[in-house]
């Protein structure tokens, strides 16, 4: 495969042209690396939909994506012929800021070994996901693609960023070494079913819903919030997302990132109350401003994602609300 083929020419992605020939194959071997996380399960639910047949999943038990032999062993027998990588160790504000060797190590452990197991198979198609933090603390809102690396990381989450930036550079070497037409996406916040609800390593939304829902729950007449509430943020259902990434990799082809989000967003005070609303709760709301406010804005520019054909179609009030019904059905038995 010649580099023009795979769209590495150009920055600006695909032709139509090109886009035809991207089209998945229903019965094709497609391994969801993560699939029991938030996005991973999310896409799972969205290609078994669009009628994927043949779907790889394995839980870490059963394969640690850590372990670099045994992940080559898997690929060498499972022989998938598209990855998504969303195996990764994610979490909020203040796991970040507190475990930034585990974010680190552990996220770029997995990324090298699957990416590195995908290439020896010759993996035709890879899309590898990170997220919005990986642009610069003070990047002009909304965040375009190309703000990558022109300024420093926000300190809560750099190690995590650091990690994912590796990733988006691990696809480009392999595109432009290899010729293969493997593709990043970076998701805003999500939230959605199968969110960590953990009361101190979650983020600020499944956080709140648990929060309101304690409250509501043992009558508590005031909750207290992290930071200032003024922050403000861009989020994204999970179901949105793994539309989107199925979108991606049917039409798109380029070396540059591809942001994923809803193109508006919120502050954590205005997010607060959404949550407070969907929830029932009516007491008190306090701000403890000794945690971390983090980055004051995140709002991506999605305007390569809609030139390629796909926008956001779930709005937060209603994502919110079925998140919290979703959280209220499952509550015994979810990540808390
Ligand atoms: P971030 O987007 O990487 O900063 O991740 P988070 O979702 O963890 O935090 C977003 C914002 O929400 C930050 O300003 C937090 O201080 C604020 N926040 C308020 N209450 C909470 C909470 O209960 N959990 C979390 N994770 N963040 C909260």
């Amino acid at each position: 495969m010649t580099p023009a083929s795979t769209g590495l020419s150009g920055t600006t992605g695909t032709t139509a042209a090109q886009a035809s020939t991207l089209r998945l194959d229903r019965d094709a071997p497609i391994y969801v690396a993560g699939h029991r996380g938030l996005v991973g399960s999310a896409i799972w639910r969205r290609l078994t939909n669009d009628g994927f047949q043949n779907l790889i999943g394995l839980s870490s038990s059963e394969l640690d994506l850590k372990d670099r032999q045994a992940t080559f062993d898997f690929f060498a027998e499972a022989k998938p012929t598209t990855v998504i990588l969303a195996a990764a160790k994610v979490g909020g504000i203040l796991g970040n800021s507190q475990y930034p060797v585990d974010f680190l190590s552990e996220n770029l452990r997995i990324q090298v070994n699957v990416m590195d197991a995908a290439l020896e198979q010759r993996v035709s198609r890879l899309l590898f996901l990170g997220s919005s933090c990986i642009y610069p603390k003070m990047a002009p809102q909304p965040i375009r693609e190309e703000y990558l690396l022109t300024g420093h990381l926000e300190p809560t989450n750099d190690a995590y960023a650091i990690a994912k930036i590796a990733g988006i550079l691990h696809v480009q070497s392999v595109r432009r070494q290899y010729g293969l037409p493997w593709i990043s996406a970076m998701p805003t916040n999500l939230y959605g079913p199968g969110d960590n609800f953990s009361a101190t390593g979650s983020h600020v939304l499944p956080g709140l819903i648990r929060r309101y829902h304690e409250a509501k729950r043992t009558g508590a007449t005031e909750v207290t919030n992290w930071g200032s509430g003024s922050p403000r943020r861009e989020f994204l259902h999970v179901d949105d997302m793994a539309d989107a990434c199925l979108h991606l990799l049917e039409n798109y082809d380029g070396p540059e990132q591809v942001n994923i989000g809803t193109g508006t967003d919120v502050s954590i005070k205005e997010l607060a109350t959404m949550v407070a609303n969907a929830v029932g709760y009516s007491g008190q709301v306090k701000w403890d401003t000794t945690k971390p406010d983090g980055t004051p804005r995140k709002l991506l520019d999605v305007s390569k994602l809609e030139a390629a054909g796909w926008k956001a179609r779930i709005p937060l009030h209603e994502g919110i609300a079925s998140t919290v019904d979703w959280f209220l059905q499952h509550h015994s038995e979810i990540r808390t």
